[in-house]
């Protein structure tokens, strides 16, 4: 391991930066302290040196789903930036990858597809880095990260070790893990089991269906579901663009509720002659309900926009983006004044995607 307050204080930068030129946001105001580790050992020795100053301390990676508050952070930020990916072993036609939490998702996502290795073809596109990954359990087009990670290597701050946490151990369910919201835990790396297949998994999303001219549940060749989930999104501003406005944001503002039998059902008298919000039952008998719709009918349309620089994406109802000399205070004005709206008008409560750090909504 290297020396801990050389590595460390060699990495530290004398004038922190705004956080603003960290997140896809582009808000948040400056750290305290700024540390960039570019290895596991750096990670856990700069978690380790910040915990014995009693430092408060956020990881943040590609910074593309916090919401990072105008004063910025009063402690020290831990910037992750490994790299790297190997294959840990094969056997017959699974084998198991571990990536570096500091490599770029994307990068990391259309390797496996040129390598022929099936299982996270369709969450391509999506921004942040491979160790951001399990924080929320990150999913998108019918396939989420909790299918295919097999384990978890973190450092844990409470007993101040490194171990290896299995995929059961990680709590995943939608859009969330034992590690959202809690920073216990530092994820070092990820190991995901992957296929050797030339083919997707079976294509569970209609709307990429739709766009592959397949059946739902049919495969196709992996560099095909690539392109096609990459067009996808690039229409819905889904995919960083520093040309287009309507990606300065999180990607999704509000998680898709999930109600209950009996709350969906008093949904749907206060719908009325709207009719049924689009919706996806759920095995334990509980329906996600679209949230994008809820806001639409709540009559925050695409494009809506308030003072301060902030406005719904002109390409999606759930990003809300950042279109430049804004505030952290103004899009979270923003997001109450939609979460307000939608309750008012449906009953229904929408909750954040993102982190929010340092600032409250
Ligand atoms: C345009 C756009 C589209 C998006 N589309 C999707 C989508 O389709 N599906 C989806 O699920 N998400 C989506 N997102 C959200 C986001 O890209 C993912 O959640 C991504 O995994 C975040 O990675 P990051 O490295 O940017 O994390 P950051 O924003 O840097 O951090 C997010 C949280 O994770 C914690 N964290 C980060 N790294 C570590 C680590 N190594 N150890 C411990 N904690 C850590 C941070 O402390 C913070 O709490 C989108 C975002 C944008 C901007």
């Amino acid at each position: 391991m290297s020396d801990v307050s050389a590595s460390t204080a060699l990495a530290e930068s004398a004038t922190p930066r705004p956080l603003s030129t960290l997140t896809t946001l582009g808000l948040g105001g400056p750290p305290r302290r700024l540390v960039t580790a570019t290895d596991a050992d750096e990670m856990v020795e700069s978690v380790r040196e910040a915990d014995r100053l009693h430092e408060p301390t956020l990881i943040l990676a590609g910074g593309s789903n916090v919401v990072i508050g105008d004063d910025g952070f009063p402690g020290t930020v831990v910037l992750v930036r490994s790299r790297g990916a190997r294959v840990l072993n094969r056997d017959g036609d699974t084998l198991t990858v571990r990536v570096e939490a500091g490599e770029p998702w994307d990068e990391f996502v259309a390797s496996t597809v040129t390598a022929g290795w099936s299982g996270l073809e369709c969450l391509s596109g999506i921004p942040g880095s491979a160790g951001a990954t399990p924080i929320q359990n990150v999913g998108a087009y019918g396939q989420e990260v909790a299918e295919t990670i097999f384990a978890v290597q973190v450092y844990d701050r409470f007993a101040d070790e490194v171990r290896t946490m299995p995929a059961e151990e990680c709590g995943f369910a939608y859009r969330t893990s034992v590690f959202k919201g809690n920073d216990r835990w530092v994820v070092l790396s990820v190991d995901f089991r992957l296929t050797r297949s030339s083919l997707s998994g079976p294509v569970r999303y209609a709307e990429l269906a739709g766009s592959l001219g397949v059946e739902i549940g049919e495969r196709v060749p992996l560099a095909e579901a690539r392109e096609h989930v990459l067009a996808l999104r690039t229409r819905k501003g889904m995919v960083l663009d520093p040309n287009d406005p309507d990606t300065r944001s999180v990607g999704s503002f509000f998680t898709n509720p999930v109600l209950d039998a009996e709350e969906y059902a008093r949904l749907r008298e206060r719908t009325g002659e709207l009719g049924d919000p689009p919706a996806w039952p759920q095995p334990d008998g509980t329906v996600k309900v679209s949230a994008a719709w809820l806001i639409d009918q709540a009559g925050f349309p695409k494009g809506f926009r308030r003072p301060g620089g902030v406005a719904i994406s002109s390409k999606h109802t759930l990003a809300l983006t950042h279109r430049g000399g804004g505030s952290t205070a103004a899009l979270l004005a923003l997001a109450a004044e939609i979460r307000d709206g939608v309750r008012e008008r449906f009953g229904v409560t929408l909750h954040p995607e993102p982190v929010l750090v340092n600032c409250q909504l």
